[in-house]
């Protein structure tokens, strides 16, 4: 199954989109997951791309097409959950360019939508363990105290770049859910501001799982 995701940053994509990569078993495929990997290890490309994702904006759609083809000849030859991907017109298109050289589409898009004063709320208590990538939010869900002093706040999670990402989503990404719908490709909309395995539940019974 080919399965995006889309919604705004912190509507809950990463976290839905773990929790059904395990129950589809077909990975996710996390563009930014991948970029701050290579940020982290310093790459070429983690260099050139790490200003422009603090700053809160894309990076070229160049980039992150070569990111996914690599997934799509490994370990994604299957299946996928693609999240923070597409994140533009292009890509999407892109996308279904590279799933039809593989004789795969789109089979369903899940829309996660969250108002903007919880995303920002969300995004800023946001933690994640650099050494495991796993994210904590300081209210709801905090690190267990002996990984919690090494836990760090995104760059791109302060507030003010928080409001830019919702810019750059409404005005880049938003358009994806009509683009789909045009296309055919059945579109679910859930309200993302639930309890994580409510949320979870509810995709799971419009994907008829
Ligand atoms: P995310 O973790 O999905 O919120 O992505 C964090 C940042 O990585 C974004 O704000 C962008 O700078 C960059 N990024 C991730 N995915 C993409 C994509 N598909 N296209 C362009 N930039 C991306």
């Amino acid at each position: 199954m080919d399965l995006v995701l889309l919604g705004a940053p912190g509507a809950g994509k990463g976290t839905q989109g773990a929790l059904l990569a395990t129950r589809l078993g077909v990975p996710k495929i996390a563009t930014g997951d991948m970029l701050r990997d290579a940020v982290r290890q310093g790459t070429e490309l983690g260099l050139k791309a790490k200003a422009v994702m603090d700053a809160g904006q894309l990076v070229s759609d160049d980039i992150v097409l070569g990111l996914v083809r690599e997934r799509l000849d490994s370990d994604a030859a299957a299946g996928a959950i693609f999240d923070g991907y597409p994140r533009n017109v292009a890509q999407a298109r892109s996308l279904e360019g590279l799933l039809a050289e593989v004789g795969r589409r789109i089979d369903a898009v899940v829309y996660i939508d969250v108002n903007d004063d919880d995303i920002v709320r969300r995004m800023s208590g946001r933690r994640t363990d650099p050494e495991t990538g796993v994210v904590y939010h300081q209210e709801h869900n905090p690190p267990p105290a002996e990984i919690a002093p090494r836990c760090i706040q995104r760059p791109d999670d302060v507030e003010e770049t928080v409001r830019h990402r919702l810019e750059v989503y409404r005005e880049n990404t938003a358009p994806l859910v009509d683009h789909y719908r045009q296309a055919g490709v059945p579109v679910h909309t859930v309200d993302g501001g639930g309890a994580i395995d409510a949320v979870q539940s509810e995709i799971l019974g419009l994907l008829g799982r």
